[in-house]
């Protein structure tokens, strides 16, 4: 479907439907504005449909209820800490400002959030889970509803259109052209399907399974970068380990089946390579390890564990919902190693030597090959890989967001290279570099969407910016 000769202007057009486009629009619709959503995929929810459901916010209603002490200060710490100094402090600052507002916005709209103030053992838990593509489905009725927001999917933005020194409008793949009087919100997600992207920015993760939206390739950042857009963090994208492999042996599925991630490794599991040995230090986060996986032959991984581990899953969808991997065979089973690596096509004596060696550095407190510590032998961590039966997990190294993009204004106004506004033209979400800075602070990318998308919105709809007005307040309706 394209815009009809009816519904050819708009105040705002916000241009992709996942979280942050449909926080965009929602939010601007309910300052006043007309806007038009458009999707390119058949469907709305991009990546966001596909996400773990981990959000990011401070000082919530389920914090102070669970008695964690938490602020927008604390996270403005942690969030540049986590960037390791080459986060742009502006657009932290843009999810500082808008974080907790967003929070009860979401809530207000239906979002259901849980909280586990134990989830991450050790730091402070700011993550506020939802179940894949709930939130996304939850603003997306919302919109729907929404007389003031026009959704319109199967439409692929184009090319922004410019004239008068500012961005007026989108000229769509159809040829039809889309007027905006406000300007455009670009909310288009990030590159992981562009393989010409990431020839050019991060050619090490081409060899990877890529897990972002199927239609995500780096369109909204083309459109900004033809006007002259700065970028950002455009070196610093990170795939992530544990990427299942739907068909394997096969490397590919000439079905297509969706790959999903699991992280045995949180809980004890060694990895080894297609020769049956290890290569990394497993206690390393799951960004780290993708980087040592991709290099192994095939880009091939196996997560090896016990019943150990096994009883450690959890019984919540995710990456640590192991008996659900192996229900749904993505985990596989045997009462012996050597049998496992029969299964998985490995050379058992090999990875009968490599657990051998692993149990024994268990025992003497050094992992003299890969220097994983051994702390704690009950709990978490390493510990002896002995209790039959076996499982292992086939997996890789997976390109789930891009992390970098486009650079921005603390009002979300798109930079261009001299880090001047392009007029009338705003980024929200995946498409926005600069936020996480050197590494990615868990939760924060879906945050990123939601948070800066509804600010996006706001300031396209001319709502006076935080500091001027009420908007860092939710109203008491949550709306
Ligand atoms: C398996 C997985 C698990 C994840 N888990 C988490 C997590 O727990 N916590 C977290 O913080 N992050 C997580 N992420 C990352 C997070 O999901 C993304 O960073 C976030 O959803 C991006 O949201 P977005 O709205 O910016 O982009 P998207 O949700 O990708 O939406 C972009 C939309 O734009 C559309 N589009 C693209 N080009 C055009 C065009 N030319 N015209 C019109 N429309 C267009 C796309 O089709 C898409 O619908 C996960 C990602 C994956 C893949």
């Amino acid at each position: 479907m394209v815009p009809t000769p009816e519904n050819r202007d708009a105040d705002v057009v916000v241009v992709g439907a996942g979280l942050a486009g449909h926080a965009a629009a929602l939010a601007a619709a309910e300052a006043g504005a007309a806007v038009v959503l458009l999707e390119k995929g058949e469907s709305y929810g991009g990546t966001s449909a596909k996400a773990g459901g981990g959000l990011v916010f401070a000082g919530t209603d389920l914090q102070q209820a669970a008695g964690v002490d938490d602020d927008e200060d604390a996270l403005r710490a942690t969030l540049l800490a986590a960037g390791g100094g080459h986060a742009d402090p502006a657009t932290v600052e843009a999810y500082v400002d808008h974080q907790r507002a967003t929070y009860g916005w979401m809530v207000g709209h239906g979002v259901r959030f849980d909280y586990d103030p134990d989830l991450q053992p050790g730091q402070l838990n700011r993550l506020h889970g939802t179940p894949p593509g709930h939130a996304v489905d939850v603003l997306h009725a919302r919109v729907a509803e929404h007389p003031g927001v026009q959704y319109v999917a199967s439409a692929a933005a184009d090319r922004l259109l410019r004239g008068d020194d500012r961005v007026t409008g989108i000229l769509l793949d159809s040829g039809a052209e889309l007027h905006a009087s406000r300007g455009v919100v670009l909310s288009s997600g990030g590159f992981t399907r562009s393989d010409d992207l990431l020839a050019v920015f991060a050619p090490q993760w081409l060899p990877t399974t890529r897990m972002g939206g199927d239609h995500n390739t780096g369109d909204g950042l083309r459109m900004a970068w033809e006007l002259g857009a700065g970028l950002a963090d455009m070196s610093r994208i990170e795939a992530s380990f544990g990427a299942s492999v739907p068909a394997f042996p096969l490397l590919v599925d000439p079905e297509g089946g969706e790959p999903t991630l699991l992280f045995a490794t949180t809980q004890g599991a060694v990895v080894v390579n297609r020769h049956g040995e290890r290569f990394v230090d497993e206690s390393l986060s799951y960004k780290k390890i993708s980087s040592a996986c991709v290099l192994q032959p095939d880009g091939l991984a196996f997560q090896v564990f016990d019943e150990r581990v096994m009883r450690r899953s959890q019984p919540t969808p995710g990456p640590a919902d192991f008996r659900r991997a192996l229900e749904e065979g993505r985990v596989l089973t045997a009462p012996t190693l050597t049998g496992l690596a029969t299964q998985l096509g490995l050379p058992a004596d090999a990875l009968e030597r490599t657990v051998r060696r692993y149990n024994e550095g268990v025992d003497a407190g050094v992992d003299a090959e890969h220097g994983r510590p051994v702390v704690d032998r009950g709990g978490p961590g390493a510990a002896r890989v002995e209790e039959a039966p076996f499982y292992a997990y086939p997996c890789r190294s997976g390109l789930t967001t891009t992390y970098c993009g486009l650079t921005v204004d603390r009002r979300l106004r798109v930079l261009d290279v001299w880090r001047r506004p392009i007029e009338g033209l705003w980024a929200a979400g995946e498409v926005v570099g600069g936020f996480h800075g050197a590494s990615y602070y868990s939760g924060s990318a879906l945050g990123k969407a939601a948070v800066l998308g509804r600010a996006a919105g706001l300031d396209a709809a001319g709502v006076p910016p935080v500091g001027t007005s009420a908007v860092g307040t939710a109203p008491a309706d949550g709306r």
